[in-house]
């Protein structure tokens, strides 16, 4: 995010982030103990906590604890009654809102069902403005103040123009600041991954793969996104499962979308006894994709579907779950994750989905390594990419908690 104009005193600036990142870290301290833990002076640590205080990022949480030589001390926490983030995201059929205050507590949430397929950007952006505007004045009259937004595309970004958003029909698209507030927007996938890691498992390493129209993927290690040279990283869905499969829309053929996106599996809601050969699948198309493609009904339909035993919804679900598990066997190859966390519509399907994904990797990957990475169910399942984006907002207040002092 850009800190437009911010001047800083550097020292000073420097040592705010230091306390208020040991705070965020290792919970509630004394002034004494900041003093101690990041051995800057009793007086230093007085004056910046003073400051963190005006802020609104810390607050004396009125616990009284041991401070050195038995005298008793106050401790400072993390304050989430004050500063806020705001997330929003296009996704190709809704468009969703939250605000998240500092301590990562989710304040207000919304989601606005849409049809964004092909659609005029400025419309659907209008459209999310208007939602900003609406989730930030209920934020600010709850008594949060709102200072930052990010939001997640389903796109590849480069600085503030979304490059190529081929599900929405977007190109070249220059996104103008949604709010009267820093502003930045990143792709999906890399945000869900953060959403994950900040309000989900919060493992600090593993592959994050969102189940979408899209499947995006992203792999988080030491705690931070590896985005790739150009931002591209994590294209999971056009991963090649099968070299000659049916087309794909990004020109290929037999790529991972083709079996497991959303659309294939929302599908089989339309297709039943359509959908042809009932799993008996042939070398050419494996998964037996063919034929699944045009979404109807929603996540909830399926999963009803699938409760109930249908056998079409069962062997799409399946034939999604090995197709995951070819394409995930090569990213492990590549990328040796300890843990994989199935992510997006994935987290509904997960029951479904896990036993033929767990046996494609367990049967390619055998010869190869002992164990195969774990495979986990989100714990932010469709929320994942707005709240990484509010998560994005925050983390950066973390890490320079000045900008809102003006220092
Ligand atoms: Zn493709």
């Amino acid at each position: 995010m850009s800190s437009r104009g911010v001047r800083h005193d550097s020292m000073r600036a420097r040592n705010l982030a230091v306390v208020l990142a040991t705070i965020h870290r290792s919970g509630p301290h004394t002034r004494a103990e900041l003093a101690e833990r990041t051995g800057l002076t009793k007086t230093t640590v007085s004056s910046l906590v003073a400051d963190l205080i005006e802020a609104g990022v810390v607050s004396e949480s009125g616990a009284v604890q041991k401070g050195e030589r038995g005298r008793p001390g106050v401790a400072v926490s993390l304050s989430g009654r004050r500063v806020a983030a705001l997330g929003l995201e296009i996704n190709i059929d809704y468009l969703a809102a939250c605000v998240v205050d500092l301590t990562r507590t989710v304040r207000l949430r919304r989601t606005r069902p849409a049809d964004n397929r092909n659609s005029d950007p400025a419309a659907i952006l209008d459209g999310l403005r208007v939602l900003a505007k609406e989730i930030t004045a209920e934020a600010e009259a709850g008594g949060l103040r709102v200072i930052g937004a990010a939001l997640a595309v389903p796109g590849t970004v480069e600085g503030e123009v979304l490059r190529s958003a081929p599900h929405l029909g977007w190109r070249d698209v220059r996104v103008p600041d949604l709010v009267d507030l820093p502003f930045e927007i990143d792709n999906e996938a890399n945000l869900a991954a953060l959403g994950e890691l900040w309000f989900g498992s919060r493992e600090s390493d593993f592959l994050y793969v969102s189940g979408e129209i899209g499947i995006g993927a992203g792999l988080v290690v030491d705690g931070a996104v590896f985005r790739g040279t150009y931002g591209l990283a994590g294209e999971l869905g056009h991963v090649v499962v099968v070299p000659d499969g049916p087309a794909c829309r990004c020109g290929g053929r037999g790529c991972l979308e083709v079996y497991a996106g959303q659309d294939t599996l929302l599908g089989a809601l339309g297709s039943a006894g359509s959908a042809g050969s009932g799993g008996s699948a042939d070398a050419a198309d494996p998964a037996g994709a063919a034929g699944l493609v045009g979404s109807t009904g929603s996540v909830g339909e399926l999963v009803a579907r699938l409760e109930a035993g249908d056998p079409e919804a069962v062997r799409t679900c399946e034939r999604a779950g090995h197709a995951l598990g070819v394409a995930l066997t090569s990213a492990v190859h590549l990328l040796d994750p300890g843990l994989i966390v199935l992510g997006g519509i994935y987290a509904p399907l997960y029951r479904w989905l896990e036993g033929p994904v767990s046996e494609g990797l367990g049967a390619r990957l055998a010869q190869m390594r002992g164990t195969p990475p774990a495979l986990v169910v989100s714990g932010t399942g469709p929320d994942a990419a707005v709240l990484g984006a509010a998560g994005s907002v925050i983390q950066r207040i973390i890490a320079d908690p000045a900008q809102l002092l003006g220092l």
